[in-house]
């Protein structure tokens, strides 16, 4: 496992949990079909078949009949060889969202089996590199420019070996290989693109003081990135910092903390990386799987009617208004992504209260039947009749937090002709991009 403010000197191996204690699995099919030179520990077990049939029975793994604590399979070399994978069936994709669904994965390294609380975990232990080539790998099509999926590759690597969030630790493995830490299907979503994003870039990191950044990224800073604290809150993260996203300075020294600014900034468009005039909007979806058809991120508006809005936020705060008087701006970050809001509501007996909502995730939580783009919005009250508004409009700008790399502004970027170096200087300012092992 990686240890939190170790740079390593070789290539590390990281544990990847498969199947969760979570997901209450209590079975398991692995075809080593593919993989004819592998190991099994303990040696005992008859190895008759490469298809085995796990089953949890009570504290013990029953694997084609034979009782065991554990199973580990272990592969003689690991290089990367596509071909040899151990394949395990069924596996969890899209833990706890509606999407969520049992898929097949090719895995390379090595799998451990074990029970936990009367479920399945099952960990995959690989070289980094290898994870590296098999993550995000649905962001980077064959489309993109080697210059975005090197940056993305570095921007992952720096941000398992900063190993800050640690989710997993009390379960032994460094992240899961879902969207809580980040999508791993084995090789099933490898390509071409991810492969050389690796090879070309391994071993390199961005270092700031000595110690690995914690790079953050997210899909659209709308134009202008935002800062770590605004987020999360916390001292300042000195690569983190508000700025521009664009090579001239304009609205440079405009803080977009403020009403006014905000206003007059999100109802333009002032030209960015991540603005339609570098990435066309309807060309997105060819360079970013992920995303929906409408397409429209760095600009976007969002409707609500009076009793929409009011049964939304009676839906996720169980708020029990009447009406929606008024949501009140309190407090916006340097992007002007609101981290801080106040409704003002009526209640059944017509009385006037008011709920505050403390941070930028709430506020996208609470603002739309799914999750709202950015907290980067203004509020037009409309159709007042007796200080009651009918219509509610959002104006919005970017997609996710803002903070770190910007995905849509470093495709600009690419496509501009910027270096991968070049975009991480941008993205990280200060940061140092350094190679730690060979
Ligand atoms: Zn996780
Ligand atoms: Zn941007």
């Amino acid at each position: 496992m990686t240890e939190r403010g170790q740079i390593p000197e070789v290539e590390p191996t990281i544990r990847v949990g498969i199947i969760l204690p979570e997901d209450r699995q209590t079975n398991v099919q692995l075809d080593l079909s593919n993989l004819p030179d592998f190991q099994i520990i303990p040696g005992k077990l008859p190895v008759e078949s490469p298809r085995y049939n796990i089953e949890v029975e009570q504290d013990f793994l029953l694997v084609n009949g034979s009782r065991l604590d554990k199973l580990h399979i272990r592969r003689p070399d690991t290089g990367i060889d596509l071909e040899k994978t151990i394949a395990v069936h069924p596996v969890v994709a899209g833990r706890g969202f509606h999407w969520e669904k049992k898929i097949r994965v090719n895995l390379l390294g090595d799998l451990e089996l074990t029970v936990h609380g009367g479920s399945l975990l099952v960990i995959n232990t690989l070289p980094l590199e290898q994870y590296l080539m098999c993550v995000a790998t649905s962001e980077m099509n064959a489309a993109c420019p080697s210059a975005l999926i090197q940056s993305q590759t570095i921007a992952a690597r720096s941000w398992m070996l900063a190993n800050v969030e640690q989710k997993h630790r009390d379960l032994g493995f460094d992240v899961c290989n879902d969207d809580c830490c980040q999508r791993y299907q084995g090789t099933n979503e490898l390509t071409r693109q991810a492969l050389d994003g690796a090879l070309a870039t391994r071993g390199q990191v961005l270092l700031y003081e000595n110690a690995i950044c914690d790079t953050r990224y997210s899909k659209s800073c709308g134009g202008m990135t935002e800062s770590f604290e605004t987020i999360w809150g916390g001292d300042a993260i000195p690569y983190l910092p508000v700025h521009r996203d664009s090579e001239n300075n304009g609205w440079k020294d405009l803080s977009l903390s403020t009403e006014t600014n905000a206003a007059r900034w999100i109802q333009s468009a002032p030209p960015a990386f991540c603005g339609p005039a570098t990435v066309p909007e309807d060309s997105l979806i060819r360079y970013l799987g992920s995303v929906d058809k409408s397409g429209k991120y760095y600009r976007w508006k969002v409707k609500y009617t009076q009793s929409e809005i009011t049964e939304l936020f009676n839906l996720k705060l169980n708020l029990q208004a009447a009406n929606v008087i008024k949501i009140i701006p309190v407090s916006r970050g340097g992007s002007g992504r609101l981290n801080r809001i106040r409704i003002q509501y009526t209640d059944g007996n017509h009385e006037i209260k008011s709920r505050e909502i403390t941070s930028e995730y709430e506020i996208r939580r609470i603002l739309h039947p799914r999750f709202l783009y950015s907290s980067a919005f203004i509020i037009d009250h409309q159709a007042l009749d007796n200080d009651i508004p009918g219509k509610f409009t959002l104006w919005g700008a970017g997609w996710g937090h803002g903070v770190g790399l910007c995905q849509i502004g470093a495709l600009g970027m690419a496509l501009k002709g910027y270096t991968a170096p070049a975009i991480l200087a941008h993205y990280y300012p200060g940061s140092e991009l350094t190679k730690i092992y060979s």
